[in-house]
Order: C-alpha cells, then structure tokens, then sequence
C-alpha cells in the first residue's frame, strides 16, 4: 500500500500527538458534563476510536453515514444520510467526530440537521480542515490539522475504500487516480 503514496503527510506519532491534543482540550471544555459522540461513517472511524479513548469525560457512542463523494475524488454537492443514529441526540451535548472538512457541503448539511433534534449542543471535531476547498462556511470548533488541496488517503481517508487501514497519511499518487 505505501507504495502508491507519493509522500507521507502525517506519521502515526504526529497523529497520535494530535489525538492526544485534542483530547485534553474536548475533556477541559466538557468537564463535569457527558458527550454524546456522533462518528462520521466511515472516513472517522478511525481517529474517532483513538479520540474517544483520548477524552476524559463519559463518552456515548453513535454513528451516522452521509455521502456527498461516491468513487470519485470530485464532491457531487448532494447530501445523503445514507444510515442515521441509534438514539435520540434530544437535550444531548452532540460532538460529530469527522475526518476532513473540505468543501463543506456534508458538514454544513448535518450540522442544520442537527440543530433540529433539539440537543442541548452541538460542535464539530474534524481531524483535517482543507479551507482552500470551501464552498460552505462551517465553523469547526476543534481542528486537528490545516491541510493543503491533495487528495489524502490513510487513518480512515480512503480512495474507492482502499488506504484506510493506513496507520499514517499521505497523499496519493496521481496515476493512481488519473
Ligand atoms: P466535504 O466536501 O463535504 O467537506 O467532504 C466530504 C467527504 O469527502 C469527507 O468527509 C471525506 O470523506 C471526503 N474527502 C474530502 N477530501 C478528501 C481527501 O483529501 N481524501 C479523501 N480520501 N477523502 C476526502
Ligand atoms: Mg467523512
Ligand atoms: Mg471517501
């Protein structure tokens, strides 16, 4: 797999630095309160299972599936919630834990989602933010790392569901994707 990455953006201990980081700041905002935590399917997985664990205050897990992407590394600009929560976010501190946040489109639409289940919060944890993308405003309260415009892969980013399991990330080969 590491052969068809062109160069490594973040190692697994930049990662794991930046999880850690995260972690402290999300468990001193939400002291003596509980999060119920929302993983964005399936690209946060995996930074969602390590934030988690990285936050020290009781965590409630869920998850939610959207797609505004299909195969293709081009965002279609439609959103679809192609499977919803177990449990009602009603009077809940909501955290959506997701992985990039590039155009803006599937993070704009949930969040306004959302904010009409009536929970007491909610705020976005994204792992990457690639701002030169934007065509959506969407106020990100935690933000792991600023990302140039590359297509990414690894630590849960995949290309046509391949490079998830990569324990860093990097960005792809052209001729893979071209
Ligand atoms: P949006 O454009 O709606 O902000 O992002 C939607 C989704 O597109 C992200 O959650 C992510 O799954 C995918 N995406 C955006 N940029 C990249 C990238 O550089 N690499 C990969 N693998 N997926 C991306
Ligand atoms: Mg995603
Ligand atoms: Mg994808």
């Amino acid at each position: 797999m590491m052969n068809d990455i062109e160069k490594v953006v973040y190692t697994k201990e930049e990662l794991a630095a930046c999880v850690k980081r995260l972690g402290q700041q999300i468990s001193k905002d939400y002291a003596g309160k509980e999060i119920f935590a929302v993983g964005i399917l399936k690209g946060a997985v995996i930074f969602f299972a390590d934030l988690v664990r990285a936050i020290d205050v009781p965590v409630q897990l869920d998850f939610m599936a959207a797609s505004s992407y299909g195969d293709s590394t081009q965002t279609s600009g439609t959103v679809k919630i192609l499977k919803d929560l177990d449990f009602s976010v009603e009077g809940k501190h909501v955290l959506i834990i997701e992985d990039i946040i590039d155009s803006g489109l599937t993070l704009n639409y949930l969040l306004k989602n959302f904010k009409e289940r009536k929970p007491a919060s909610v705020k976005l944890c994204a792992l990457l933010d690639k701002p030169e993308r934007r065509k959506v405003e969407v106020k990100i309260d935690y933000s792991g790392f600023t990302v140039p415009d590359d297509f990414l892969v690894g630590y849960g980013l995949d290309y046509a569901e391949k490079y998830r399991n990569l324990p860093c990330i990097g960005i792809l080969k052209k001729e893979i994707y071209s």
